[in-house]
């Protein structure tokens, strides 16, 4: 089997040393194994991404050294791909809208804390933080239909506890750490298409990988929990299960992770600097 790789930068920033390093990671393993590298642009955060990062994240890779097949996908381009998606999950009655902002969420985790001790209350939390306590699964058909008909804006979440049982037991391989056992109701309900964007980062790189045909996915550890939800969502809706090789995350010489607001790390800033690309390969350890 041909194995196909991508990188999947979103453009909100300049590329700094943690991203080259997952860039060559990946194209390192499609080359290893004479297949193909990717590169996907992944947008749909219309608010934060910025065609200017787009085409400077495109020269960042290129002075790399880095060549990837073409077209480059960029997600906001796709979105009846994941529309497509959505329809199959509210057809099997997945899918629910949820009206609330961050500080009605925060207001009933925080009434539960507060609850009287004689009422046992668990909050339980999830890789992303507290896990959303689900109120708006709770409201009635006409509730619902009340408050979409008012204009409130709504996400759309996957409701977990439906969805886990019809899936089944699920497995996922992870270079790095070996056979895993999908736990996706660790995350809860999760946003599916969010208010101010009708997709979200769970559905798109799901469907994303699985239209591209994406056989080995290799991104930062950070990301390793995400990957039971993918899992999931490959069950549900019948995508294909690539292979994963979670990488550690390349940290500076005080340990701490490269992260965008450190601006005196871009590629760009160390090109200005005087830097080689061999330079920055030769440190993260490529040729
Ligand atoms: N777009 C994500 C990021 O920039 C990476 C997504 C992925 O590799 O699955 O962190």
């Amino acid at each position: 089997m041909t194995v196909i790789t991508r990188f999947a930068p979103s453009p909100t920033g300049r590329l700094h040393l943690g991203h080259a390093y997952s860039a060559l990671f990946a194209e390192q393993q499609a080359r290893d194994a004479g297949g193909a590298f990717l590169v996907r642009v992944e947008d749909i955060d219309t608010a934060r991404c910025r065609a200017e990062f787009d085409a400077g994240i495109m020269e960042d890779l290129a002075w790399l050294g880095l060549s990837w097949a073409q077209p480059v996908r960029r997600q906001s381009e796709h979105m009846g791909d994941y529309a497509t998606a959505l329809a199959v999950l509210e057809e099997m009655e997945l899918l629910y809208p949820c009206f609330c902002t961050r500080s009605d969420i925060r207001r009933e985790i925080d009434a539960a804390g507060h609850a009287p001790h004689d009422i046992p209350h668990i909050i339980p939390a999830g890789p992303d933080g507290p896990l959303y306590p689900g109120t708006c699964q709770r409201l009635s058909v006409s509730e619902r239909q009340d408050r979409k008909d008012a204009g409130d804006s709504f996400a759309l979440r996957l409701h977990m506890a439906a969805a886990v049982p019809i899936a089944g037991p699920l497995h996922w391989i992870d270079r790095e750490q070996g056979p895993q056992l999908a736990a996706p109701q660790l995350f809860g309900d999760v946003v599916l298409a969010r208010k101010d964007t009708p997709t979200s980062y769970h559905l798109a790189v799901t469907v994303d990988d699985h239209i591209q045909g994406v056989t080995l996915i290799t991104r930062g550890e950070d990301l390793f929990a995400a990957t039971h939800v993918h899992r999931l969502l490959q069950a549900l809706l019948g995508l294909d299960t690539p292979d994963y090789h979670h990488h550690p995350l390349l940290t500076d010489d005080t340990g701490k992770r490269f992260a965008k607001r450190d601006h005196a790390r871009t590629l760009m800033d160390l090109r200005a600097t005087g830097t080689s690309p061999a330079d920055i390969r030769h440190q993260l350890g490529y040729r």
